[in-house]
């Protein structure tokens, strides 16, 4: 394999790559602009382009394209021929973008979007095309994307921040949310796959009985690798390596099949960037490999969902982490304001955090085996839990369970053992120098979670920040606010185990949400505290806000109603015919058996076939129940108020099935089974 130095960042047009190949005082443009948004007049952006054309002809590229997230949560693009470029289409393009979800915001006169040059990620040759990341917008300028927000968030968060930092005399240029999001996947063979409607139309498996050994030896956590897993894991960090992405640790998770990729931590557009490229990349790298790479929530019932936990903090251009408790974190100012600032926000906008992670496929994984509940909480671990109880009731030094110390000797360790090891119930950690989110599903973009992480925050920032500057004692006066933010917040702070009843009782009595599924939540996007969260800081305008809510609710019941006729298509078309073609066999095995012996025998087939037929009937009266709600398919507006009676039918109709469908299968012999079962899928045995 080449070595990572060789190779890192080969096809990415990096900063290195631009000092060289750009004249100096357009480099110098350049990096203003992206600096502080100065304009890029179009003479340097044709220098610009000219520059990258040659670079990208060199490295054999052909084509190029504007590269851009619509809110679909993919991907999208549109190649053009190199011979065409220039400034003009670098800064600006103009796909035929019409059919993607935009609620409204595009009137149907001005059907385009446009795709604008996100000069903050750099540019990459993929195959043999040029990716220019772009924002995508409407001709009002709405954000038609997901990208736009997060830059927007971005830039709030960096501002508030800064107010606070400066009128804590913190000489600080730029702060920036940092981001390292671990993304869990399955991998399982080509061929299996292959055979499964739910797999190929819905990503996960709707019907499935479990296997007779699953993950309960935990015997695949931090296992060896299978030669061809670490194949495909050996390909997979080249490629991503020569794309900038600092693919970092390569693991087997808890369940059977189940892998993780982390990266080290980078700034959150570009991580953002790069979770899309390295889950887009998964894929293909895997089909290569003769497997298919699942990144849906929860693709196995019973068994370990896929999340991408998203770590995330705030960083200075002078190195300070604004998390970073330090010797001292009762005294430490910068530590309690951040921190109260981030549980304050927390508790306040717990809604949208839940939205932020809310799809119909994560649904599936909150509150199941291994996955925190869709109640949000905070862990801070016991001894910043301890460090914040004694800076609320104003004491000086810090008592640590029995140990009664002045903070400063040997407590950081601590932290580290106290915050990173012990909890891994909570959705929402402090992990030492960083918070660790995860709720978040492993489909999902890390923009939404990201721009809500920095957005909420950002708004407390805010209120700090007048406050602070309006008052003659900046730091007296963020010590009172962070103090009272504490108090009253407090209670979003939970150091137990998530995953047990009590605690959903216990969270209950203070007061915290349990949105269980999006249906649930999505109504919140709207509320009055949301909307000004959002347009006070100009991340999204109220018009953008519903949009992004109504087409998540959309999109929510087309997946739904996707599951659902996919259930009954694989029930219809190859469960009741397999069972039939089993009882047929079963039938003539008892005739031919009672033809032999020349009497009548009751025994076994006689009852396994009354048996098999009386559950067929179940599963045919259960379509047909599930069939009647789809036929009946409102409009998927969240202003509906059928829709959720749909999504709820639908959700409980197909649960019957599946009940019915995995008594089927275990009653089956195999060779009459006509899809690949868990057995197969999650052990497979190409891999030895
Ligand atoms: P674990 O599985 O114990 O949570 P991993 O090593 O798998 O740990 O992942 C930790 C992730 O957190 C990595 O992506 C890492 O780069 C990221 N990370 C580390 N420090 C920070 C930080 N200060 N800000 C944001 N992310 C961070
Ligand atoms: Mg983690």
């Amino acid at each position: 394999m080449s070595k990572i130095t060789e190779i890192f960042g080969s096809m990415v047009f990096d900063e290195t790559v631009m000092k060289n190949k750009l004249p100096r005082d357009v480099y110098g443009r350049l990096e203003k602009h992206i600096a502080d948004g100065s304009e890029l007049p179009i003479a340097v952006a044709d220098v610009i382009a000219s520059a990258v054309k040659d670079w990208a002809e060199q490295k054999g590229a052909t084509h190029f394209t504007h590269w851009f997230q619509p809110m679909t949560g993919v991907t999208a693009e549109k190649h053009d021929s190199l011979m065409n470029f220039s400034g003009k289409n670098l800064i600006k393009g103009e796909p035929d973008a019409s059919s993607f979800p935009s609620s409204g915001m595009r009137a149907t006169f001005e059907a385009r979007g446009y795709t604008a040059w996100d000069t903050s990620s750099p540019m990459f040759i993929k195959e043999d095309t040029l990716y220019i990341p772009t924002a995508f917008i409407s001709y009002d300028g709405d954000a038609l994307d997901k990208k736009t927000p997060l830059l927007r968030s971005d830039e709030a968060i960096d501002v508030q921040s800064r107010r606070v930092l400066s009128a804590l005399g913190e000489d600080v240029k730029k702060v920036t949310p940092q981001i390292g999001p671990e993304q869990e996947y399955f991998l399982i063979p080509k061929s299996l796959y292959a055979k499964r409607k739910d797999l190929i139309f819905t990503g996960r498996t709707l019907i499935g009985a479990a296997p007779p050994k699953s993950q309960e030896l935990d015997d695949h956590y931090f296992g060896q690798l299978k030669p061809a897993v670490k194949a495909f894991m050996a390909d997979l960090d080249e490629e991503l390596w020569k794309l900038g992405v600092k693919a970092s640790t390569e693991h087997n998770e808890v369940a059977p099949s189940q892998h993780e990729l982390a990266p080290i931590f980078s700034e959150c557009n570009i991580a953002s960037d790069h979770n899309q490229i390295t889950m887009e990349l998964m894929k293909k790298v895997a089909d290569r490999h003769g497997m298919r790479c699942l990144l849906h929530e929860k693709p196995f019932d019973g068994i370990n969902g896929s999340g991408k936990h998203i770590n995330w903090s705030l960083a200075a251009d002078t190195g300070l982490n604004v998390f970073k408790p330090g010797h001292d974190p009762l005294h430490n100012t910068v530590f309690l304001v951040f921190m109260t600032a981030v549980i304050k926000a927390v508790d306040k906008y717990q809604d949208m955090l839940r939205i932020s992670v809310a799809s119909a496929s994560n649904d599936h994984r909150l509150g199941g085996s291994e996955a925190p509940p869709a109640i949000i909480s905070i862990f801070l671990g016991e001894d910043i839990t301890a460090v914040m109880d004694a800076f609320e009731a104003g004491e000086s030094e810090v008592e640590v369970k029995d140990r009664r110390m002045s903070m400063g000797i040997g407590v950081l360790t601590d932290f580290k053992k106290d915050t990173t090891d012990r909890n891994r119930t909570s959705p929402f950690a402090f992990t030492g120098n960083r918070f660790e989110f995860r709720m978040v599903g492993s489909l999902t973009s890390v923009s939404c979670p990201a721009y809500m992480l920095n957005t909420m925050t950002a708004s407390v920032l805010k209120e700090f920040a007048d406050a602070m500057e309006a008052s003659d004692d900046a730091e007296a006066c963020a010590m009172e606010l962070a103090k009272k933010a504490y108090s009253e917040h407090k209670r979003i702070v939970f150091n137990g185990d998530n995953y047990t009843d009590e605690w959903v009782r216990e969270a209950e009595k203070r007061g915290l949400k349990n949105y269980k599924t999006v249906s649930e939540c999505m109504p919140e996007w709207t509320s009055e505290k949301n909307i000004e969260l959002f347009t006070s800081l100009g991340v999204l305008t109220e018009k953008e806000l519903r949009a992004r809510q109504e087409i998540l609710f959309e999109e929510y019941c087309k997946e739904l109603n996707i599951e659902a006729l996919t259930l009954l298509d694989m029930t219809e078309k190859d469960l009741i015919p397999a069972v039939r073609d089993y009882c047929t066999a079963l039938a003539e095995g008892i005739g031919a058996q009672t033809a032999a012996l020349g009497e009548d025998i009751s025994g076994t087939g006689k009852r396994c076939l009354k048996c098999m037929l009386s559950i067929t009937d179940d599963l045919y009266s259960a379509a047909e129940d599930l069939k009647e709600v789809t036929d009946d398919v409102p409009e998927f507006s969240i202003k509906d108020p059928d829709a959720k009676v749909f999504c709820d039918s639908v959700i409980e109709y197909m649960k019957d099935i599946r009940t019915i469908a995995d008594e089927l299968e275990v009653k089956m012999p195999e060779k009459y089974w006509p899809i690949p079962t868990y057995g197969e899928m999650l052990f497979a045995q190409e891999y030895k």
